[in-house]
């Protein structure tokens, strides 16, 4: 058993497997929609029903969910399939009916998770009990107020704290409907080694065919679990139509994936070097995506330098640029030479970026 499971106690006295399965609806629609979506779920690895009653919209006038009508379809679920439940609740009264019927866990969902009062009174409404709360990441990419937001319970006495990545907002457009920024649940890992952290390929894609590929770098990078929308009617659903699949395509979907073993020492080798290379693959698509950025403003340069019949290259800027990276490079560990090589590619390849705009 690695250091880390050890301390997701919680999560192991659960006994529930790894990864976690939450699954479920956007929304509880109808109890005949709950209840057929949770019978089909009860066949896959499903471990936990999710549905959200009280649906924070980012917009007035889309669904915006049944309510406390819903609880009771829950608990009904539960009894039928023996799944656990969960629900998201985003305000002190809906902690205390969620209380009052009995739903197992609880999440707060990222545009809660943003504000400190608000959790605050979520933490208060919880005190003296020992609920599981499952906190979403906030929807800015901000790791404290993450952090924050755990640490708000914690004071409240809840112990049994676990973290949902979701993935972040961006005004630029992107192929995930909220980009994953692997590096801050990375950086949440490491300082709170002891939380499980479970990813939510839904509402990070946006889209059902990116589910896979986004729970495989979860399961990759050393998550604990998975919460993904499961709908009996995907296309057809009140909310989150586009990244919505079927319970029979969840289960297919989690026996596809790739589950890194657990004990033994070879098996402790091989999850601790997957682990690591998960993490150099996501620095290296930073790295390339830094270097595209670059390449783009140089390219911008290149035009301004053309319209303005300034010369491409100046080679003052060149050797400040030079000077300061091999310094900066050296305190993190790089050797001049190694700057310098990395460098002067990187150079050329503006230059050649910028001779295309000038040869055109
Ligand atoms: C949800 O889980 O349905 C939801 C609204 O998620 P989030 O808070 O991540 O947007
Ligand atoms: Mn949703």
């Amino acid at each position: 058993m690695s250091q880390n499971q050890q301390a997701r106690q919680w999560l192991r006295d659960m006994n529930l497997g790894h990864p976690i399965v939450i699954a479920g609806p956007c929304s509880a629609e109808t109890q005949d929609q709950l209840l057929t979506t949770a019978h089909g779920l009860a066949k896959t690895k499903t471990s936990v029903l999710r549905a959200g009653l009280w649906k924070p919209r980012t917009r007035p006038g889309n669904f915006e969910g049944v309510g406390a009508l819903g609880l009771p379809w829950l608990k009904r679920a539960k009894e039928e399939t023996g799944l656990m439940t969960t629900t998201e609740v985003a305000h002190p009264h809906h902690v205390e009916l969620a209380l009052e019927h009995e739903v197992d866990l609880l999440w707060i969902g990222a545009r809660t998770t943003v504000s400190p009062f608000i959790v605050q009174d979520i933490a208060d409404a919880l005190k003296g009990t020992d609920k599981i709360v499952l906190i979403k990441n906030p929807v800015n990419p901000d790791l404290s107020l993450w952090m924050g937001a755990l640490e708000r319970f914690e004071k409240a006495g809840i112990s049994q704290l676990g973290a949902i990545h979701r993935g972040f907002s961006t005004y630029e457009k992107s192929k995930y409907r909220n980009i994953p920024e692997w590096q801050i649940a990375i950086d949440f890992q490491n300082r709170r080694p002891d939380v499980p952290m479970i990813l939510d390929p839904s509402h990070m894609g946006g889209r059902r065919d990116l589910i896979f590929d986004l729970s495989q770098t979860g399961l990759d990078l050393n998550y604990d679990g998975l919460m993904i929308e499961s709908h009996i009617d995907p296309e057809n659903a009140w909310s989150d139509a586009a990244q919505q699949v079927t319970p029979e395509r969840l289960g297919e979907i989690i026996t596809a994936l790739k589950m890194r073993q657990v004990g033994g020492s070879t098996e402790e080798f091989q999850n601790k070097l997957s682990a690591l290379r998960a993490k150099i693959d996501v620095v290296d698509q930073q790295l390339i995506e830094s270097l595209g950025r670059r390449m783009g403003i140089a390219v911008e340069i290149g035009q301004l330098k053309h319209d303005n019949n300034v010369a491409i290259l100046q080679s003052n800027r060149w050797t400040s640029i030079l000077d300061r990276m091999v310094e900066a490079g050296l305190k993190e560990g790089l050797s001049s030479e190694f700057t310098q090589k990395l460098f002067k590619a990187i150079h050329q390849e503006s230059i050649s970026q910028q001779k295309g705009i000038t040869d055109a």
